[in-house]
């Protein structure tokens, strides 16, 4: 491979890539051992619905119990997983283990996983999509998947066919993030959608300019004109919360609602004590 780029190029190797490319083959070589030791977990992190304030469901986000480095956050091994493919494997992992969480929940609570785009296109994510929920009988509605853009990107529109193959299994498909990267608003009308999660870099601005605030509502307004909810991300303040109630957004998510938490105490402090927003605002709760 050096070879093919010519001599001499090949020869410019410094101390420091050695050491970035030690440091990457040592994580990558936990990476491998992690997946096949199952050295993971999963948060799970409340959603609320803005006008009723009820709990709709968690979110599921991974972490790694590194045995010498501790708890590691997805940030920082997703990217390598990726890159290695070992995120098929971890991913179906995270699947099964969200959906076997789910069926444990209350009511009609839904489970949202994350799913990479390699998943869509080198994993058979159909066929695994389908097995999960055969096995372990969790209803396709209280299924969310959140894909990225990258996700409608790559693959030149095969990955439109794999989503509407998952579509048809009945779970939901959500758009996250949106707002960062190639968004375009024709992703909104091509891939069938039934959820857009709003960039918490929107929400972070709202508040302090109002062309944030802008663009949330116009987006609110526009998913809600194709049939299509909203999820305000990553809301720390009330002001915030207001901010994305204001805007239209239909549900909300972030620190000051819910921090991720291992699945029973997510449950139990989310089901057994009243929402922050119930707490400062009954009464706005009580009259919608
Ligand atoms: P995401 O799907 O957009 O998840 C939301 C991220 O924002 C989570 O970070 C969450 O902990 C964080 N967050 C939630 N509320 C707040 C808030 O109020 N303030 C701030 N500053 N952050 C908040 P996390 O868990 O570190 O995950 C980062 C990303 O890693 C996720 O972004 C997702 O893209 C990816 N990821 C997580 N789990 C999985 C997984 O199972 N599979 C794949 N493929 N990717 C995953
Ligand atoms: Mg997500
Ligand atoms: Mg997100
Ligand atoms: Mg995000």
């Amino acid at each position: 491979q050096a070879k093919a780029r010519g001599r001499g190029v090949c020869c410019v190797f410094t101390a420091e890539m050695d050491e970035q490319l030690r440091a990457r083959l040592a994580l990558e070589m936990d990476l491998r051992q992690a997946v096949e030791e199952r050295q993971f977990e999963l948060s799970y992190q409340p959603i609320f619905d803005l006008k009723s304030s009820k709990l709709c469901g968690f979110e599921a986000l991974l972490r790694w119990h590194h045995p010498e480095r501790g708890l590691v956050g997805p940030a920082e091994f997703v990217p390598l997983a990726e890159e290695t493919r070992l995120i098929v494997d971890l991913g179906e992992w995270v699947l099964r283990q969200a959906c076997m969480d789910a069926v444990q929940l209350p009511g009609d609570l839904r489970i949202a996983v994350n799913l990479s785009p390699v998943q869509l296109i080198f994993g058979d994510a159909v066929a695994t999509v389908r097995d999960i929920l055969a096995e372990t009988g969790l209803d396709p509605r209280r299924l969310e998947l959140e894909i990225t853009e990258t996700a409608l990107l790559a693959n030149d529109n095969r990955n439109l066919g794999t989503l509407r193959s998952l579509k048809e299994l009945g779970v939901r498909i959500v758009l996250d993030d949106f707002g960062t990267g190639y968004s375009s608003l024709s992703h909104l009308r091509l891939f069938p959608l039934d959820k857009v999660k709003i960039d918490r870099s929107f929400v972070r601005d709202m508040t302090a300019h109002s062309d944030s605030a802008a663009i949330v509502a116009a987006v609110a307004a526009l998913a809600a004109e194709l049939g299509m909810t909203t999820t305000a991300e990553g809301i720390e303040t009330q002001d915030q919360l207001d901010a994305v109630d204001r805007a239209g957004c239909t549900e909300a998510q972030g620190y000051l609602l819910g921090k991720p938490q291992p699945i029973l105490k997510a449950v139990h402090t989310t089901l057994f004590r009243r929402s922050p927003r119930n707490r400062n605002q009954g009464s706005r709760a009580r009259d919608t």
